[in-house]
Parts: structure tokens; sequence; C-alpha cells
């Protein structure tokens, strides 16, 4: 490919990010523009110059050859912050793939007039005697606990912004209304953005930091301050105070002039955290979330910019906001899987903020409890500095941790869904007037196939990982499409209690009331949760102790804290170990170690009984121990055997067609295009077997087609990036060159979230 010209966009007025003009490189610049650089361009009919940036080169002209124009000079002066939006944009669309528009709308904010919006705030105004008085009433009445936590909140603070009551605190408009009417609360309306916790700011009085969170701040600010800023995983339980250390860390950092970014999965974005990080920075701190407009958006973006904020506080996107001197970017709970977006491009936040920071020259401090493969992989290679926090800061016994094999249940003849230690120990606690949570997990899950006699798991021989039940009869393997006859005997124990496991929510819920009579239940899952409301009642409602039991699916463990819950009940830990992915054990190590801390959060000892029928397993043992390490040990031999990330990278190609038989067709046209480019980069560079790229599939996603469109996969391994990124390209260029109406082609790097 020769590429003689060059798409560029002018004016990054952000209007205009959809339209690209075409230009001739000249021979001189051939080797020296790419994607991303900036440019003078004679523009318009006066051929005025203009900068602009390439976002795309190719072989081909789209104008009249005779009458294009030459780029006219390369723009080498200091970099804009624009330079920094379009390089990060550039890298994006290099490594994730999508359009090089995609990519820049990714990461800048769209410009969009929009009306001035209202803030509101609340305010106590009766006096505190009265307010106290009538808290004292709520606290008596029943299905009171919203008035209970907003009076609680405002007599700590008289006022405080109406978005932080009613996303994080959970208080309704109408019980906001309710107060209002009876003079007790007032709500004001202003213009302007104005964070009524300012006159608060370092209200939180500043504790003194252990030794060891002393040590950690110290370290990070001092590789800083000598310019080699880099990448630390801070690995401590929940309670052990990472957070106290990223405020420190962003107070030291804003002290310097420079700004910090904190990332947080907005599922763990809890009122309390947030009111933390307002107390310390008052109006100099902004929060993103997903309720914002575009139009709102858009205004935080320019308030960072131009210097009115130094913290900014949100999901993967908030890593995009444009800070001219960004020091800092923390990332807590690196570990989840929001993080990696679900549309185009799929980029990674933990990547990409690694990026970032290395351009910028930031710090980056990613924090978790059970650390991803790749953060706790790149601290082996070197490539991160590792930090523990080992203890909880306020004392407290880790919770009990008993696991129940439900084979020998089977075997004793308990045909309930709940173990005998289960049932011995929610007795205890109905008892005693102490509250439980059982949970099932159901993420992802396709239908696997298991044995209730043995536990035997049918996998595929070829990636090892579990095969989905399928029309029926059928099993079939998600990555390379191997298929087999349903078994109506176990291979393993020739029982025929082989099956796909069925009990869900709802079962629970009906055997609790059946078995215990009198026991009151709340059910949360998608279906009782269909409505916004609906899920913050029931978790009220819990708080409230309106309930012995909460029932649901993996959205319980996340993010809510119950400090009268001391037993956890995970039903059958094996469904997350079944889902027919590579990060399976994993997820589940990660959702019972949360399950794990739910419990005993008090000064009661709490007690955890996770039902599986692969006690054996490595990731339900090491969960129960609370080992992280031991866990990823035995993990990262598994990926390495198999080559799967972080040991290697593996790039997912995604085939959505309307029609099944084109989409089968394209599908495995493009993976033999692929094996095609495989082979001739492994004569070219002469790599072994074992080093070649190796291409897996098609075969049918996990879920096989959604609304009427059908959806495959292949996917394509590979130790160096590089070489993954060059077969992308060139799938994309093949898939420019084919008929493929009606059809979606994604790429996906390093899949977090299984199709
Ligand atoms: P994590 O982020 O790891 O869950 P936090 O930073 O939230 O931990 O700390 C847990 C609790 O301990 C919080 O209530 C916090 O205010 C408190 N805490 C943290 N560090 C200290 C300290 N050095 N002295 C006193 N209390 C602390
Ligand atoms: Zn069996
Ligand atoms: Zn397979």
């Amino acid at each position: 490919m020769k590429e003689e010209y060059a798409d560029i966009i002018v004016n990054i007025s952000h209007e205009s990010v959809d339209r690209a003009f075409q230009y001739r490189i000249p021979e001189k610049f051939k080797e020296v523009i790419h994607v991303g650089t900036c440019v003078q361009v004679p523009f318009g009919r006066g051929n005025k110059l203009l900068k602009g940036y390439v976002i795309n080169k190719s072989d081909i002209c789209n104008y009249d050859t005779t009458k294009i124009k030459e780029i006219y000079a390369i723009v080498e002066d200091g970099v804009s912050m624009e330079d920094r939006q379009i390089g990060i944009a550039a890298w994006i669309h290099k490594y994730y793939g999508g359009t090089m528009i995609q990519a820049l709308r990714t990461v800048l904010p769209v410009k969009k007039t929009v009306k001035a919006k209202e803030y509101k705030k609340v305010l106590l105004t009766c006096d505190r005697e009265e307010a106290i008085a009538v808290l004292g009433d709520s606290k008596r009445m029943k299905g009171r606990g919203a008035r209970v936590r907003l009076l609680e909140e405002l007599l700590k603070e008289p006022e405080l912004p109406y978005e932080l009551l009613t996303n994080k605190l959970m208080v309704s408009g109408a019980v906001i209304q309710g107060l209002a009417r009876a003079g007790i609360v007032r709500v004001e309306k202003s213009k302007v953005y104005r964070n009524p916790v300012k006159k608060y700011k370092n209200l939180d009085e500043k504790k003194k930091l252990t030794r060891s969170q002393e040590t950690i701040v110290e370290e990070i600010l001092k590789d800083y301050d000598d310019e080699k800023p880099q990448t630390y995983l801070l690995h401590g339980i929940t309670g052990s105070g990472k957070t106290e250390v990223y405020i420190r860390l962003i107070e030291e950092v804003v002290s310097r002039g420079k700004q910090a970014i904190v990332l947080i999965p907005e599922i763990a974005l809890t009122y309390q955290t947030l009111m933390r990080f307002y107390k310390h920075f008052g109006e100099r701190v902004s929060v993103l979330n997903s309720t914002l407009s575009d139009g709102e958006k858009y205004d935080q973006c320019e308030r960072a910019k131009h210097g009115e904020i130094d913290v900014i506080i949100g999901p993967r996107s908030a890593l995009f906001t444009p800070f001219p001197n960004l020091g800092l970017i923390v990332m807590d709970e690196e570990h989840e899987g929001s993080y990696k977006s679900e549309g185009t491009p799929k980029y990674h936040a933990r990547e990409t903020a690694e990026e970032l920071a290395q351009r910028v020259g930031a710090s980056l401090v990613l924090g978790s409890a059970t650390p991803s493969l790749e953060a706790y992989y790149r601290v082996e290679k070197g490539k991160y500095k590792l930090f523990s926090l080992t203890e909880r800061v306020a004392g407290g016994t880790l919770a009990k941790v008993y696991i129940a094999d439900l084979r020998e249940e089977l075997k004793q003849g308990n045909r309930t869904i709940f173990s005998r230690k289960l049932q011995e120990l929610l007795l205890d606690r109905l008892k005693k007037g102490q509250q439980s949570m059982f949970f099932i997990n159901r993420r992802g899950l396709a239908g696997f196939v298991s044995c209730r006699s043995c536990g035997h798991v049918v996998k595929c021989p070829h990636c090892d990982v579990s095969l989905s039940e399928h029309r029926g009869d059928r099993m079939v393997c998600h990555y390379c499409g191997y298929e087999i006859q349903k078994m109506n005997t176990c291979p393993e124990c020739g029982s025929k209690y082989i099956s796909g496991f069925r009990a869900g929510t709802q079962q629970i819920e009906e055997k609790l009331r059946e078995m215990y009579p009198g026991i009151r239940v709340l059910r949360m899952d998608a279906d009782t949760t269909k409505s916004k409301d609906s899920y913050e009642e029931i978790l009220e409602a819990f708080r409230n102790g309106e309930a012995d039991v909460l029932v649901g699916t993996q959205m319980i463990v996340k993010g809510h804290d119950f400090p009268n819950v001391t037993l956890v009940g995970v039903l059958a830990a094996d469904m997350s170990l079944s889902v027919g992915d590579y990060r399976a054990a994993e997820r589940t190590f990660q959702l019972l170690t949360q399950a794990a801390g739910r419990a005993g959060r008090g000064d009661t000892l709490g007690e955890v009984v996770i039902q599986t029928y692969q006690p054996e397993h490595y990731a339900i043992i090491h969960a129960a121990n609370q080992d992280y390490k031991g866990f990823y040990e035995e993990e990262i031999l598994y990926r390495d055997l198999m080559q799967y990330p972080p040991v290697a990278n593996m790039l997912g190609v995604q085939i959505f067609a309307s029609n099944e038989v084109e989409g089968i067709r394209v599908a495995k046209k493009l993976a033999d295009q692929a094996k095609g480019l495989a082979e001739r980069l492994r004569e070219e560079r002469g790599w072994s077997l074992k080093e070649q790229m190796q291409i897996i599939g098609p075969a049918p996603a996990g879920i096989g087609k959604i609304k009427d469109i059908y959806r495959f996969v292949f996917y394509i391994k590979h130790v160096d990036i590089e070489v993954l990124v060059q077969q992308k390209d060139f799938l994309e260029e093949v898939v420019k060159g084919m008929e493929h109406r009606g059809m979606n082609i994604q790429f996906d790097f390093n899949p977090v979230n299984g199709l």
C-alpha cells in the first residue's frame, strides 16, 4: 500500500467531528505522517491555511485526483489539549478498531446546546430540635427509612445536592416533597452550578494515616516528584484504607497545581464515598455519571478545561476529562468488567489510562481487593509496583467460610437446594433476629450442563471451557464451535442426574416460604427490579429490617452495606464457574470473595456458606480462604497453558447478521482470510508452530441470537498485540472489499464481557 492520501479533520470544533476531508500526502511527508498527526492544510476557496488532524490514511482517492489538494505542512509546536485528546483517540483507534470518528466521539464531549439546567439543593428549614423530633418519630414508624436517612444526613450537613440524595441515598422526590410540605426542608433551585458542600470543605477530620498507608503515599509521591511516575497496584480488602490513600494522594497532587481523575464503577459509587470526596475537595470536585445529559457532560468538561475543578469522579468515560495538568489517575475496583466498553471502540479503561498517564506524565493508581489477572501479571512482570494493605483499619474479623458439598448432600438424601449447614445457620439467624442474604449467580449463563451426583461439567477438549446446551439436544463450545450430542447419563459416574441447573431466585424464594413458615423474604432480580424505584424500594425495605432474607442475583453482592447481615449463602457457586469463557474462574473468585466480605462488617461474627458441586475447584478453595495469591498462581498457569490473556493476547472478531446463512458465510470467509495472513506472517518471520497465531472458530456466540440478529465469533490468539493489530487492520480492509449488507462486524481485543 502506498497510502498517498489522508483523511483530515479540520478545525476541531466538536460539532464537525463527523466530517473529514481528503488530501494528498506529499512525497516528503510520507514517512512522518500518521493517524493523529497535526498538519496544516489549505482549505476552502481561498485556500486559507487551517490546522487539522490526520484520522486515516489510504491509497484510494475519493476525489478527482487532478484537483485534490496537498497537505501543506506538519505542525510541530507544543502539544495542545486538543492534540492530546486526538492523540489518545488515535491510539484507541489503532488498538481497538472501529473508525477514527468513533474514537473521537469517545474521547471528545459532544457539544450540544441545551437549555441551562437547574441545579437543586435540599436545605433543612426547621430548627435542629424539631428535626431531631421528626427523626425520632420516623424511626419508630415502619417504611420511613428514606425519611430517616435524609434527616440524619441533613442534621450533619444542613444543605445537600438534590441529585446526591436521590441517586446515592435513594431518597425519592416524593419523600423530599412530603417533608417540604411539612415545613421541615426546602428545595432551592439555582441556574449556576454550585456545590453546597463547599462550606464544609475539610470538615472531615484529617485522619492520621497508618504506617502502611503513609509508606504508600510517600513512595508514590517520591516517584512523582522525581518525574518517574508509574502504575501502582494497591491490593487491599474492603475497609483496608485504600480510599483514604487516594484522598491523601489527590490532596498532594492538587497542592502541586495538578488535577486528578478518580474512576469508580457506577455501582460502587456510594453516597458515603462521594461524601468523603465532597468533604475534602468541596466545590473543586465534580461527579460524572450516566444520568447526565450530553450537555451536562460537556459543561463538566468545560469546567475542567478552564481550571474550575481539580478532581472528577466517575465511571469509565470520566477518563477523558480534559484537565490541563493531569497529575494522577485513580482506578478503584480495577478488576470490574464495566471498565471495558461494550460499544465500539471496545476500549479498556485500564489500558487506556496507562497510555494516557504515560503521555501526560501522571501517576496511575489501581486499587482492588481481588486484582484482575491482567494487573497482577504486570506486577509479576515488573511493569507495575505493588502495595498491599492487609488489615481492616477499623479491625474486625473476616467472615468464617464453610464449603458445602452438594454431591454429599444428595448422597445423604437432602434433595432441597439448601445444604444442612446453611439450614442450621439460617435457623440460628431467624432465632436471633439477624438478617441473611442468599445469592445465586447467573451472569452470562447459557445453559451449561452438569452432573448433580458427581459435579462433572462437560468441557470442550480444545478450549477447556464448558460446553453449553444448544437447541435442546446439542452441546456447543462458544469459542471453537466444537459440538456433540447432549448425553443422558454422566460420562464420569454414569448417574442420570445430568442436566442444566434450573434453580432460580423464584424457586429459592418459594422453597424458603415452604420450609420456614412465616419467614419474611425479599427477592431482587431482573424480574422484580424492572423499574428503577423497585430496586431502591427493595434495598430500603431490607435495610429497614423488613425481611429476614434477601434473595437475589449477583446484583445484591455489590456496593451495598447491610450491618445486620451476618449470614451469606451462595447457593450454587458452580454456576459462574461453568460459564463458557476463560474468565469464569476469575469472576467466580471475585464474586465469592465479595460475597464473603458482605457478612460480618460489624462486631458480630459473619458466616458464609458456599454451596458447590466442585468443592475441590481452586477458585472456590482460595476464595474460602481469602487467598488471592494462591488463586492467582493456579489461574495464571491455566492462562499460560491455554494461551489466554493476560499471558497471550486475544482478538475476538464478532459478526452480527440478520441472515444466519450469510452470517456463517462471512464469518468463515473472514476466518479463512485471517488464517491466510497468519500463514504468510509465519513464513515471513520464521515462527515455529508454537509461536504461530492461533485461529479458533468461527462458532455461534454465547447468546446465538438476540432480537433476530444472529451472532458469530472467532478468536485469534498471539503473544504480540501488534500482530493482532495487524490482523485487525487487514480484516478491516477485507470487510471493506466484501459484500456484507445487513451485517455488522466488530473487533474486541482481550474480551472481558462474553458475547
Ligand atoms: P477501602 O477504600 O479500602 O475500603 P477506606 O479508605 O474506606 O477503605 O477505609 C475504611 C474505613 O476506615 C473508613 O471508614 C475510613 O474512614 C477509615 N480509615 C481509613 N484510614 C484511616 C486512618 N488512617 N485512620 C482512621 N480511620 C481510617
Ligand atoms: Zn456424574
Ligand atoms: Zn472449543
